[in-house]
């Protein structure tokens, strides 16, 4: 097991998925972790103040681990994030006042100290900023960490935009701090009648694009994969639905990985007497996938065949299905990997009736086949054009979930 060591301590802790063989080749934290505890141990942050301590983005607990004597309230898109943190506290046999809130959660506190791991998409710093500002105080120390590779231009002036003064560290092994004023209404001169001058920020998002040869409207939240336009893997993966979809009997479909819902509601639309299970770990994908299914599917208005799970995988999923649609991600935050899709199509497999199917969509180079093939003991090819593959795997024993 690796261990985080900073001036704050030394824990063991773990990414999730769990490596599936036993090592652990990625870290559950990055050197901006490390540098952002170091630095609040230099500087005898935070003090306490009874104040919780607001996490914006804490990736698998590090932060939650190494702070775990005052209350945390995390803050995250990521129902895995809210996971590892827990396990990563049970690892270290902590007992913490620790608070997990989802995205989509409007924040209810006040804080004095507000620590940011930089998140992947502008979109998602520019909303979580503007979420953030009525809720910290005047004098409120903020400090985001990055490695120096995420930090750019544009980062720091969504900051300045939306905070106030901005200022970034030196470089250590490859990663930044920077450190926001809350100081909006503190700047001088020309600067202040500027500021006074200034709108407050709305966010950009949620934002909706429709698609006209689709028929379909879709609204998406700042954190949705391809949340300007359809993916083109999708456009490919509905080609096929609609294709084949119309003639099978299929009554549970699961939309596993569902972003904004495109494949469950196409799958809802030519599988009418269908019920079909969004599941994403994204609280803001499933907030995106209710609100789209309700505006595309309007013979459904009270949600009688359509459920919503924030689930990492199909975890949190109790029953089976008949067919289940996948378009895995291919990497988790910053790091690339097929480790969720490997843990989707195992659990996809237990997950599905006899006879069930799941459908693949992916680009040709990763070799989605061999998995599925591995897994299943049968993968076939539905279509595949110079970039993307669609492969289905059936089901031929039922097995328990
Ligand atoms: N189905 C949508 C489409 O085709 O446009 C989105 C596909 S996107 C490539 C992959 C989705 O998997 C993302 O929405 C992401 O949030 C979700 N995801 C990533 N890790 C997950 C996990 N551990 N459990 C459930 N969903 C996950």
């Amino acid at each position: 097991m690796q261990i985080i060591e900073t001036a704050l301590g030394s824990y063991p802790l773990q990414r999730l998925p769990v490596s599936r063989k036993g090592k652990d080749p990625l870290r559950a934290w990055d050197a901006a972790d490390e540098y952002l505890l170091n630095y609040l141990n230099e500087q005898a942050l935070p003090n306490a103040n009874n104040k919780p301590i607001l996490l914006i983005n804490d990736a698998f607990g590090a932060l939650a681990v190494s702070l775990h004597q005052y209350a945390i309230h995390s803050w995250s898109d990521s129902l895995v994030a809210h996971q590892a943190a827990l396990n990563n506290l049970n690892l270290n046999q902590i007992e913490s006042d620790y608070q997990a809130i989802p995205s989509t959660t409007p924040l209810s506190h006040h804080y004095n100290l507000v620590l940011i791991k930089i998140p992947k998409t502008l979109a998602l710093l520019e909303y979580q900023l503007t979420q953030l500002k009525p809720h910290i105080n005047p004098q409120c120390t903020i400090i985001a960490a990055g490695m120096a590779k995420h930090i750019h231009t544009s980062t720091l002036k969504c900051f300045e935009k939306i905070i106030g003064t901005t200022s970034t560290s030196l470089a250590r092994k490859k990663a930044r701090l920077i450190f926001a004023c809350n100081d909006q209404t503190a700047l001088s001169g020309k600067q202040a009648a500027l500021s006074r001058k200034q709108e407050p920020v709305t966010p950009s998002y949620p934002k909706s694009f429709t698609d006209d040869a689709l028929n379909l409207s879709l609204s998406n939240h700042a954190n949705v994969f391809s949340k300007d336009h359809l993916d083109i893997g999708a456009r490919f993966m509905i080609q096929q639905l609609e294709k084949h979809l119309p003639e099978k009997p299929y009554k549970q479909v699961i939309d596993l990985g569902c972003g904004n819902g495109v494949l469950g509601i196409i799958a809802k639309r030519l599988l009418t007497d269908s019920k079909i299970s969004f599941v994403d770990e994204s609280y803001m994908a499933i907030d995106s996938a209710k609100t789209n299914y309700l505006v595309n599917i309007p013979s459904d208005p009270d949600l009688k065949d359509a459920r919503f799970h924030s689930s990492n995988c199909l975890e949190q999923i109790s029953h089976k299905a008949d067919l289940i649609l996948c378009n895995p991600p291919f990497h988790q935050a910053h790091s690339i990997g097929d480790q969720i899709a490997w843990q989707m199509f195992k659990q996809s497999k237990q997950h599905l009736n006899a006879g069930g199917e799941l459908w693949v969509i992916g680009n040709r180079h990763l070799g989605y086949h061999i998995k599925l093939m591995k897994l299943f003991g049968n993968c076939r090819t539905l279509a595949s054009n110079k970039k993307f593959v669609v492969l289905l795997a059936k089901s031929l024993s039922e097995l328990t979930v």
